[in-house]
């Protein structure tokens, strides 16, 4: 059947509103992350110009409920004076020296209190300037292991399919969300991915426990397939947040690291969301999914999103691997001029210190249940899917049939249209398409989950009756 392609006024781009937008002249010459570029020059977005706690501000006074969070990293809530403070003082003092033949008093304490609080023999960190970095870096690290310990071969990297790890060469290659696949060329030749462990998508009739079987039989198969002496590395995210809050069944992450040990395959842990706070503890690896990884990356909440960092864990036993006599005399040459920069590790010190202060992550521990609690109530709607979610972060997956609209636009149709709604009620949700995620700051309160679940309610509402008018539902 011929797709019926929406109209212009249907159609919204993937990363603007039609909310009551103010818009900068000057932001038409910005391009923007996912930008569209059939209508690069007109997409309108809002000018936010403060925040405070977890709302936003736009220029009109209009308070928006910081649904996502900024993008999943504003922990501890907008306008903390501590954490401005604290870069302000440091970049007064000492706003950077070269992190190659230098360090710094706010780099070292940083990495020493980050490395007692990652789990197990987790003692070594690498700084980044982003997510997509640090992925990157563990990559690197791992192809730099291999080749130290005279295994070049060993290069292989297993990914899952609706994961995202960010947007460099290789992150980006190692990332399997299948829309983002489509304009872009990729590291192919030593990457493999598995299915995704989404219990939401599994057969018919198929248990959780039958599904999560075939998920790890399928990454021992891949393993196997190309070679145990072939491939160094698994990556995954303890629970896949782009892809749309994916919580992997019980006892998934635990099965796939024993398949790793058995083949002596690395198994990279990537916590750039969820490490922190954002399930209730600083790292989710060990505390919420049993597990010890080999590398662990973090970025976002690491600052709160306040300033750009990046971190790289990696333990003991790698580091000894290739230290001293094992080292072959080799360089790790991969770093950045903002590796460790004291500005972004002065200001997640002051990070560290609010979390730990306020007690968020026995708030998030206690507050969480609830948080689910009201999103799940969401599914009565009938174009609600599914609802998931664990600690604070959730996902309302919105889905219509319709055999008339491309599949693509479709989506699009649909959270473009909960987000200009949610907004104008003074909820931020951006939408991943047709997924409404929700991982507010960690200090929400009970009063603050009601407001935001209503708006999210009544928005998803009058989006199906625009839909309904539309013809598109
Ligand atoms: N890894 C995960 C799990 C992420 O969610 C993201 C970003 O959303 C990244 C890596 C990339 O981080 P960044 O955008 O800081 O480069």
């Amino acid at each position: 059947m011929q797709h019926q392609r929406l109209s212009a006024s249907q159609r919204v781009s993937t990363n603007t509103t039609g909310g009551p937008d103010a818009v900068h002249a000057g932001d038409n010459q910005v391009i923007h992350p996912w930008e569209a570029f059939g209508s690069y020059g007109n997409n309108r977005r809002t000018i936010i110009e403060r925040g405070e706690g977890v709302y936003l501000y736009d220029t009109d006074g209009n308070a928006l409920i910081d649904g996502p969070g900024g993008m999943w990293c504003v922990n501890v809530g907008h306008g903390r004076r501590e954490i401005a403070d604290a870069a302000a003082e440091q970049m007064t003092r000492l706003a950077y020296c070269s992190p190659w033949s230098l360090t710094t008093g706010p780099a070292a304490e940083l990495g020493q209190r980050l490395t007692a609080l990652a789990p197990g023999d987790l003692n070594h960190v690498f700084f980044t300037a982003s997510g997509s970095a640090a992925i990157d870096s563990a990559l690197r690290f791992v192809m730099f292991y291999n080749n130290v310990r005279g295994r070049p071969e060993k290069k292989h990297i297993i990914t899952r399919r609706d994961a995202y790890h960010g947007s460099t060469y290789l992150s980006a290659s190692v990332s399997g969300k299948g829309r983002d696949k489509s304009w872009f060329d990729f590291e192919t030749d030593t990457v493999h991915f598995v299915s995704s462990p989404n219990p939401y998508r599994r057969p018919d009739g198929m248990s959780v426990e039958t599904f999560c079987d075939q998920r790890i039989a399928e990454l021992e198969a891949t393993i196997e397939e190309v070679g145990a002496e072939r491939v160094a590395a698994f990556v995954a995210e303890p629970i896949l947040a782009s892809g749309g809050v994916i919580v992997p069944p019980p006892g998934y992450h635990r099965k796939c690291l024993e398949i790793c040990r058995r083949h002596d395959v690395l198994y990279i842990s990537d916590e750039v969301v969820t490490a922190f706070g954002r399930l209730g503890h600083m790292f989710a690896s060990a505390d919420v999914f049993d597990i010890q990884p080999d590398i662990i990356t973090t970025a976002k909440g690491i600052t709160s999103g306040y300033i750009p960092l990046g971190a790289v864990f990696l333990s003991d036993r790698l580091v000894a691997d290739i230290s001293g006599d094992k080292s072959n005399d080799a360089i790790f040459t991969n770093g950045f001029t903002y590796s460790g920069h004291p500005v972004a590790c002065a200001a997640a010190l002051a990070n560290l210190d609010i979390i730990e202060r306020e007690g968020l992550l026995e708030h998030v521990r206690e507050i969480g249940p609830y948080f689910q609690q009201r999103l799940a109530e969401l599914r009565d709607l009938p174009i609600v899917g599914d609802v998931r979610g664990m600690g604070l972060v959730g996902c309302v997956e919105c889905e219509i049939d319709s055999t008339t609209h491309d599949a693509l636009e479709r989506d699009y149709a649909i959270g473009n249209r909960i987000d200009a709604h949610c907004q104008e009620l003074g909820l931020l949700v951006r939408p991943f398409v047709n997924m409404c995620v929700m991982s507010p700051p960690l200090t929400i309160t009970r009063e603050q989950i009601d407001d935001l679940v209503g708006i999210l309610r009544t928005g998803i509402e009058r989006a199906t009756n625009d839909l309904r008018r539309e013809g598109i539902f």
